[in-house]
């Protein structure tokens, strides 16, 4: 397979944009980027970063860590601001305005669409069952094979918001079923709440898998804006084409370095293992609400119900400080509230809230 058949021939044709940083080396006298020579401000801290310098368009070491992490190689992987500027890129190179398409599996998360809409792509979808919201298989692989238009099939283990994982079986016939004529987007950005093991080893095998991963969740770091694609480097390479020439500040690097760091994960598998108990703890505390018609626990940090008045819920919550996710609006997920399992405190909050609605 040559994923470059997939492409946008204008994103074959071009010549990429040509950035200070990407054609010389950052050493010696830098007078090739009409930077400031000096930086204004003057704490140690900020003078490390260097910020009045371009950074590196993707960083050495954090993608040598991302690499390291998700168990792939460096030409696999390209360091993104969040999962939300993978998707967007993908769309881009993917999808012809008016003519190709992406394949959905709704609900799911809603940046695939939305993605899709702002580039003109169109947006087919395979929806899930209505009562146990799982996706049917042999549905998503007959509408793979008989749409000559979908370059792109968005699927999310576990899923938002539903919370289901999809089977190694699953995967593989999803990916037999895109075969050459499309790429399977398996979007990861909750694996590490959950026993299942990451598909970003399946890429060495399969051309058309591209696993999106962040470190907006399991890292507890949204506020970097930092996540990754993991993909035949084929398809790395035409990302970058479209992708800005700076990306990730300096800042973010830095930042991401550190969260990212060996001293962090104790504290990390800490709070894997808090949040591990506040669902349970959840959960047993929900089957006690008579007024709660379905829950999905999923295998996420968050656990999706359905109630007789959603909006009603999550406005009566808001009012108390607490801030749930109506899903009501959504095909299949009438009066569907989504709940993040919180700390310990926001638990403790949020039984409040919800025993006075009760
Ligand atoms: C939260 C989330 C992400 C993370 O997006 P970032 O841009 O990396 O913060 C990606 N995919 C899904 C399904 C999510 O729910």
């Amino acid at each position: 397979m040559n994923v470059q058949d997939l492409a946008r021939p204008e994103i074959l044709a071009m010549a990429p944009y040509e950035s200070a940083r990407s054609t010389a080396a950052a050493d010696g006298v830098l007078l090739n980027a009409n930077e400031a020579p000096v930086m204004l401000v003057d704490e140690p801290r900020w003078r490390a970063m260097e910020l009045n310098r371009y950074p590196p368009p993707q960083p050495e070491p954090l993608r040598q860590r991302l690499a390291q992490l998700y168990g792939v190689d460096e030409d696999q992987l390209l360091v993104t601001r969040g999962s939300d500027e993978g998707i967007d890129l993908l769309l881009r190179v993917f999808c012809r305005a008016g003519r190709d398409a992406i394949i959905e599996c709704p609900p799911c998360f809603g940046m695939y669409r939305v993605a899709a809409q702002i580039q003109g792509a169109d947006i087919i979808p395979v929806p899930r069952d209505d009562e146990s919201l799982r996706i049917d298989f042999p549905a998503l692989a007959e509408q793979i094979r008989d749409s000559q238009n979908a370059r792109l099939v968005f699927l999310t283990s576990p899923n938002n918001p539903t919370g289901d994982v999809i089977s190694p079986a699953d995967l593989a016939a999803v990916l037999n079923a895109c075969d050459d004529q499309a790429l399977l987007v398996l979007d990861e950005a909750y694996i590490e709440f959950c026993g299942a093991e990451s598909a970003a080893g399946l890429v060495q095998q399969y051309p058309q898998l591209v696993i999106l991963r962040t470190l907006s969740k399991a890292w507890a770091s949204a506020g970097l804006r930092c996540g990754a694609v993991i993909a035949n480097p084929q398809v790395i390479d035409l990302l970058r084409r479209v992708m800005a020439p700076y990306p990730l500040s300096a800042p973010s690097i830095q930042a991401a370095l550190a969260a990212t760091d060996q001293a962090v994960r104790p504290r990390q598998e800490d709070m894997l293992t808090m949040l591990a108990a506040g669902k349970v703890d959840l959960l047993s505390q929900l089957e006690g609400y008579d007024w709660i018609r379905a829950i999905w626990p999923g295998e996420a940090n968050f656990v999706l119900i359905r109630v007789d008045d959603g909006p009603g819920l999550v406005s009566f919550c808001a009012g108390q400080g607490v801030r749930l996710r109506d899903f009501s609006s959504q095909p299949l997920l009438d009066n569907c509230v989504r709940l993040t399992v919180g700390s310990p405190e926001d638990k403790a909050a949020l039984a409040k809230v919800l025993d006075a609605w009760r």
